[in-house]
């Protein structure tokens, strides 16, 4: 993916996040404070202020600013958590013009190592962590088998998105939801949900 390719990823998260507002929003009401799709929205609408700035910049230091701007701008655990994971993969990124799948898959390996230890939270915790620790698996799966990195990205969908599902089953430990005990179980986790809808806006551009 080249320079271009990662901008028009950059547009289309802004794009989705704000077409997703109020149902990240809905699903922060019920297990958290109702401001998820707020904070997702209002952290890529300042991205999308810095665009041209960002498009000058290599491909690692226009994803570590992301990163960076999501940090400062966004309240809440989320802005903190997402803006780590942009930061770290940025940095694994620094100096490329251009990111491989193989690139892609050890930034995206960085970025949840970058969660973790920010969020000091493991899967199974009811968080964006069980989305993307299955996407990360099954795209590693699927691009060992077959090197196709459009295959790899929707196995990675596929995976993301049964994580959500299984995040409707478990309690939260971490995060305001952890307030709730076992009365979180039946309700999904919003970051869980808006990381989808991030990967999603990554392919497609593949
Ligand atoms: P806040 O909870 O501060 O209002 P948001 O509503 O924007 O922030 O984000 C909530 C999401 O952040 C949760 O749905 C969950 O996925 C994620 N989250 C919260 N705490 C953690 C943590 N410690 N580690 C990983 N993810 C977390
Ligand atoms: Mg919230
Ligand atoms: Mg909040």
């Amino acid at each position: 993916m080249n320079k271009e390719k990662i901008i028009l990823v950059i547009d289309q998260m802004a794009v989705t996040m704000e077409k997703q507002k109020e149902f990240l929003t809905e699903l922060d009401n019920v297990i958290g404070d109702g401001d998820h799709g707020i904070n997702m929205a209002r952290g890529f609408s300042e991205v999308i202020k810095k665009r041209d700035s960002l498009a000058k910049m290599d491909a690692g230091d226009m994803i570590k600013n992301l990163g960076m701007i999501l940090v400062s701008t966004v309240g809440g655990a989320s802005g903190p958590l997402y803006g780590t994971a942009f930061m770290k993969a940025g940095m694994f990124l620094k100096g490329k013009e251009e990111v491989t799948f193989p690139d892609f898959l050890e930034a995206f390996a960085c970025a949840i190592d970058g969660v973790m230890a920010r969020g000091k939270a493991a899967e199974g915790e009811k968080t964006m962590l069980d989305a993307m620790l299955p996407a990360k698996r099954a795209m590693e799966q699927e691009w060992t088998i077959s090197g196709d990195g459009k295959k790899s990205m929707e196995e990675g969908l596929t995976a993301a998105r049964k994580g959500i599902e299984y995040t409707k089953t478990i309690i939260a430990t971490k995060g305001r939801a952890a307030y709730l005990g076992e009365r979180s179980i039946g309700h999904q986790d919003p970051g869980a949900t808006s990381f989808v809808f991030l990967l999603e806006a990554i392919a497609s551009q593949m």
